[in-house]
């Protein structure tokens, strides 16, 4: 685990991809004197050294914002007993693809988040803003009109290429306007869920345009089309290829 403080008050806690695929995970600290508000847990034993790490800085974990209900967003909660945790009011539909409803207890937020929510923790600013694309729960988290936590909107590989979107058919649309929407908002410094911050605003907008022309592809074509027709035109190399296949089963 890598620990960067992004700014002020503002930690990225990096860990390692697990050993089937290519990307890591990443939580956020959000620190206000002795007290902490992270933007999602990782796995469990991710959500321990986070805890640790913050200990070792006399900082506890108040609150937890859950950027989408996938299990390697959130299964760390099991760690977090007595923490107030805020989520989309869609998280269901989510929770139900990977988890059977009577194990669902412990990753329910407390606090449901409608559309958007604007939160004041200390001295820092978050505003939590419903965006569902990759998942039907998505909230995007600015973060004192600087940062933009991204959730799993576009990811990225350890080695810093981007991931292709992993998706099923009835999410394209939802993505394509997704992603679309976080052009417009290529003044904050991107945090991704799975990779490095982005501080450059030229590149949010060619991975953006990227992912866009690869969803347009797939709804332009009735039939099912390749993965080499689908990024026939992108600028760059995806990695996680494989998930491609998603989209048509
Ligand atoms: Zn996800």
């Amino acid at each position: 685990m890598k620990k960067i403080e992004l700014s002020k008050g503002i930690i990225q806690f990096i860990f390692e991809p697990m050993e089937d695929v290519k990307y890591g995970n990443n939580v956020i600290a959000v620190i206000s004197g002795d007290k902490a508000m992270i933007i999602d847990t990782g796995f469990d034993f991710q959500t321990e050294e986070v805890k640790k790490g913050l200990e070792e800085l006399g900082v506890s974990i108040e609150g937890v914002i859950i950027s989408h209900f996938h299990e390697n967003n959130i299964q760390g909660l099991k760690k977090l007993k007595g923490v107030t945790t805020y989520g989309s009011s869609y998280y269901q539909q989510t929770l139900d693809q990977w988890l059977p409803m009577k194990e669902q207890t412990f990753y329910i937020p407390a606090i449901k988040i409608d559309k958007n929510r604007k939160i004041i923790f200390g001295e820092h600013a978050l505003e939590l803003i419903y965006n569902p694309g990759h998942s039907l729960c998505t909230l995007l988290i600015k973060i004192n009109e600087e940062y933009l936590f991204i959730a799993d909107e576009m990811m990225y590989a350890e080695t810093g290429e981007p991931l292709l979107p992993r998706i099923t058919k009835n999410d394209i649309i939802n993505h394509y306007v997704s992603v679309h929407n976080l052009m417009k908002l290529n003044r904050y410094i991107f945090i991704p869920g799975h990779g490095e911050v982005i501080r450059d605003q030229h590149k949010i907008i060619i991975d953006a345009k990227n992912v866009c022309h690869y969803l347009c592809e797939i709804l332009s074509h009735d039939e099912e089309i390749s993965i080499d027709q689908a990024t026939h035109g992108c600028t760059c190399k995806f990695v996680h290829t494989e998930w491609h296949e998603n989209v048509y089963k």
